[in-house]
């Protein structure tokens, strides 16, 4: 069955949750910018779990599914994917239904490194991939106060809502 076009009225709102473990030899990337870090984000593709957070978001608010049915991490051509590029591909994927992004907010959990300095970069550079002012995209970071698996420094987890509003050129059929 397909969607209905969505109208200019029509709001869809989505969550994401995403975790990758920190290891010693792999870049730190999170939301696309590089960070200083003795320890950097496991995983299949670049690991940006902020990316794969806020791609999940932006699949469940448009009825998408989520990241694993779009790119399988069983699936050679994502090793080492830079994960801007999986979201570009997915935010193409949620205009072509008639929808636009109205906004982004985030939550980066980690003991570390601190990404306090780096929070205002994070939200300039998804807000330049999701043509979104800045002011519309949230990057707020805490901490896991020593518990759990972020807590003990061996994981970062990332969540994100996004909310997307019926493009102004999209009418209903
Ligand atoms: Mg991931």
């Amino acid at each position: 069955m397909t969607a209905p076009r969505p109208t200019p009225a029509d709001r869809r709102s989505g969550i994401g949750w995403d975790s990758h473990r920190l290891v010693e030899g792999r870049p730190f990337i999170l939301g696309g910018v590089q960070i200083d870090s003795p320890v950097g984000l496991h995983g299949h593709s670049d690991a940006d779990v902020l990316a794969h957070a806020i791609t999940d978001a932006l699949l469940g608010a448009a009825g998408l599914g989520d990241i694993g049915d779009h790119f399988p991490d069983t699936d050679a051509a994502y090793a080492g994917a830079d994960s801007i590029k999986l979201l570009e591909d997915v935010l193409g994927k949620v205009r072509a239904l008639g929808w636009e992004v109205e906004n982004v907010d985030t939550t980066v959990v980690a003991e570390r490194p601190k990404l306090g300095p780096k929070k205002r970069a994070i939200a300039e550079r998804l807000a330049e991939v999701l043509g979104l002012h800045p002011s519309a995209v949230g990057v707020k970071a805490s901490t896991g106060e020593g518990l759990g698996f972020v807590g003990r420094g061996e994981g970062v987890a990332a969540l994100a809502v996004a909310q997307l509003r019926g493009s102004a050129g999209s009418t209903s059929r």
